[in-house]
């Protein structure tokens, strides 16, 4: 166990507390329990945090490349440095394993270091004119951003909204989870000892409502970037386009994993399992519709029945635990809405389907099979640790059904056809797809959806670029 932190806004450089201000509880997902006070931001915090944006904004976008690769570089060499204490918080107040909240912060620093050789390369170029003319295309920093993240990686959601930004010369007022704070303040910590000013990189908690509409009322906000549900992207949206804000919306998703006749069995039910049950299911590109090729079906449905009851569930922080409780009571209450609406319309219940305990908030690792499509979990994001195993029967109706859902995150295949991989590419609409594989993110590679899953780009070379504005000028010398 460990210490969690006093947790506190940072508006201004400053750490501002609860004193004078509104506070709400943070628990203990493996116990239920209290651990802290969040501080919530007043209007005047709120008001005070845009004037900063501004002021940091102008600061922060003539610092040169070189001198924002520096400081973002040793932005992520103080998480690397913080990384025990940092992982320990997340995992206090989010429940996942350790050994995962450590992958997470390895991968905090990755991206925030990929970010830093980004700030050098957001290139513009001169178009060829007669002489006399010249046309120059450049790329400048769309000035301030308001993040908003999401509880199921506390550490590297925070990441994701503020590093665009930064490298591409913005401010930004990031708000966290308000479940799951004290990562993400210690993230945006590392920076601000990094050299990043205080007024261009802020955090400030309160009622998401209010806080958003609040920071995109404001016509210092150009741009806002989002990870959460599709029905909270589409109401900011709708507030960005009130203003003509940029967006940036990372939302849900409801994975498809093809698994073919001719694949390799053993190898997609050990890598395809693990990954389900990663941070107990609740990751927008988590696999949750497992659509299996008959010929293999009995055997990728048993062997991952066998996976799921091995799973061993308990507190993040005991060694050999792989997964720990949900985030919060919203995940076990809506996973067994869910499966009993599953089971009323004939699906079968295979492992699991039980909470676990009268403490915190732990569900057992669960396999559905035979799911009917009208199933309200063959349609909304499950965001739990349960998987839908269905026999499905060639190609066409394995993309009929992978493609029947307007969301579009991330998909898997699996088979050993070379050919048919290349088509699989092509025919899937989803942001991300992984063939014979597991892993649809890297700091360099692009990440995000279409459809419903949202519509921005997030890590990668476009996750700067979606941070900035183009502008040409025309001269005439
Ligand atoms: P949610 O969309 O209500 O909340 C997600 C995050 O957005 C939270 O941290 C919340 O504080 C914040 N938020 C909520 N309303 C907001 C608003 N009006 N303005 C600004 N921020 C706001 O989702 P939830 O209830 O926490 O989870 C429900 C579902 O959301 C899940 O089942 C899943 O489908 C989806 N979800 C997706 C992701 C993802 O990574 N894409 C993450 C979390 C949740």
């Amino acid at each position: 166990m460990t210490d969690y932190p006093q947790l506190n806004l940072l508006i201004g450089g400053e750490k501002l507390d609860g004193a004078g201000r509104d506070t709400q509880d943070v628990l203990d997902p493996s116990s239920g329990e209290v651990i802290a006070a969040l501080p919530m931001a007043s209007k005047e915090d709120l008001d005070n945090a845009l004037d900063n944006a501004q002021a940091g904004f102008k600061s922060w976008r003539n610092t040169s490349a070189d001198e924002r690769e520096g400081i973002l570089r040793k932005g992520a060499a103080l998480i690397r440095e913080r990384a025990k204490d940092i992982g320990a918080m997340l995992t206090r107040e989010q429940g996942k394993p350790i050994q995962e909240a450590m992958g997470e912060m390895t991968y905090c620093a990755m991206l925030l270091e990929f970010y830093a050789g980004e700030c050098k390369r957001t290139y513009g170029r001169t178009l060829v004119r007669p002489a006399g003319q010249r046309v120059e295309v450049r790329h400048e920093p769309i000035g301030a951003v308001a993040g908003f993240s999401a509880w199921n990686f506390p550490a590297l959601n925070v990441m994701r909204k503020i590093g665009g930004p930064l490298a591409a010369g913005c401010s930004i007022i990031v708000k966290p989870s308000e479940e799951t704070p004290a990562a993400g303040i210690a993230i945006v910590q590392c920076l601000l000892d990094a050299g990043v000013p205080g007024d261009a990189c802020q955090v400030v908690f309160g009622v998401p409502d209010e806080v958003s509409r609040h920071l995109l009322g404001s016509s210092i906000i150009r741009k806002v970037t989002f990870t959460g549900s599709t029905a909270v992207g589409k109401h900011l949206a709708k507030l960005a386009a009130e203003d003509m804000k940029r967006a940036t919306m990372e939302l849900g998703g409801h994975g498809p994993v093809l698994i073919f006749n001719d694949a390799d069995v053993d190898k997609a039910l050990k890598v395809m399992a693990a990954a389900k049950y990663r941070n107990a299911g609740q990751v927008c590109v988590s696999p949750t519709r497992f659509l299996v090729e008959e010929d293999v079906f009995e055997r990728f449905r048993d062997g991952f029945v066998d996976h799921a009851k091995g799973v061993k569930v308990g507190n993040g922080f005991d060694k050999d635990t792989q997964m720990g409780p949900m985030a919060s009571g919203r995940g076990p209450d809506g996973i067994q809405a869910k499966i009993a609406d599953a089971t009323a319309k004939g699906a079968k219940l295979l492992a699991g389907g039980e909470r676990i305990g009268n403490q915190g908030f732990f569900h057992q690792p669960t396999v559905l099979s035979e799911v009917p499509l009208d199933a309200e979990i063959m349609n909304e994001e499950p965001f739990g640790p349960v998987a839908m195993i269905n026999p499905v029967t060639g190609y066409d109706a394995m993309i009929e059904e992978a493609n029947r859902l307007p969301y579009g995150l991330a998909a898997y295949a699996w088979t050993q056809d070379a050919k048919r991989r290349m088509q699989l590419a092509d025919d899937i609409e989803a942001g991300m797809v992984a063939l014979n594989a597991a892993t649809v993110s890297a700091a360099d590679a692009p990440f995000g959806g279409v459809k419903w899953s949202g519509y921005g780009l997030e890590d990668g070379a476009e996750g700067v670029t979606a941070c900035m504005v183009t502008k040409t000028v025309h001269e005439a010398i």
